[in-house]
């Protein structure tokens, strides 16, 4: 009977064990959340996610030896994800703000933004200045709904940049504001019924996500990020996808 009850506790232990081995992290996977919804640096071709980001996601993931997976979930949700380390990276045209570094780790800067107004190609908004008093539409959780609020402007906001771009078609905020490459890529589907405005409202910098003190996995990701940029084929990515660089 002893012999049984061993062997039982014995079986039970392995099958634990085994369990657990499963749910630890694999070693050869980076994972990646984003949010499919911001062309051109990451969105939806059918069903499978393409853009910049992921061009440049799957090179480092080729200089760390690891296989890229990448979940597409709402944004603040992948920044949440990255932070607290339920993946090892976001990447989603995420800028590095002062805030945000209190609670997440950033890599370098790969790419320099800014924030820009879309409006009707009728409208009599021309310029930051006359946005007084408007009604703006914006993504959640982004720079450009913190600028909004900051400004004390009435934000309306939406999970996604093609929502709020619909409102403003549609006449119920008066422009929209976000990420200035998005602006164009929105505002080109639009079938010039929008204008993107040239006036840019920030200066921003994106870089990659990770958990907050994850200083290995910044150095690595680091490291390719220079090799990258060095053998040009950040520039190559960039250029791929029309997006303005400066190599420098
Ligand atoms: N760059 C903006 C931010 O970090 C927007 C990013 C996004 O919507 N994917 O808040």
């Amino acid at each position: 009977m002893k012999k049984i009850i061993a062997l039982t506790l014995a079986l039970m232990l392995m099958v634990c064990c085994l369990a657990g081995c499963g749910e630890k992290k694999n070693e050869n996977v980076l994972t990646m959340a984003t949010n499919a919804e911001f062309p051109p640096f990451e969105y939806l071709e059918g069903e499978t996610i393409v853009g910049a980001d992921v061009d440049i996601a799957n090179a480092i993931a080729e200089k760390l030896g690891k296989t890229l997976e990448i979940t597409n979930i709402d944004f603040d949700a992948a920044l949440t994800g990255a932070a607290t380390g339920k993946y090892d990276v976001a990447i989603a045209g995420v800028t590095a703000t002062d805030e945000r570094r209190q609670n997440m780790g950033f890599t370098n800067d790969y790419y320099t933004a800014s924030q820009a107004i879309i409006v009707t190609a009728d409208s009599a908004i021309k310029a930051a200045s006359d946005l007084e008093g408007k009604t703006i539409s914006c993504q959640e959780g982004t720079t450009g709904e913190q600028y909004l609020l900051d400004n004390s402007y009435t934000v309306q906001s939406f999970k996604t940049g093609a929502e709020a771009i619909t409102a403003l078609v549609s006449g119920k905020v008066d422009a929209v504001v976000i990420d200035d490459a998005v602006a164009r890529a929105l505002s080109a589907k639009q079938d010039g019924k929008t204008v993107v405005l040239d006036e840019a409202l920030t200066e921003e910098a994106y870089a990659i996500v990770t958990k907050l003190g994850n200083d290995a996995l910044i150095e690595e990701i680091n490291t390719a990020l220079a090799e990258l940029k060095e053998e040009g084929k950040l520039a190559e990515i960039f250029e791929k996808y029309e997006l303005p660089y400066d190599a420098e």
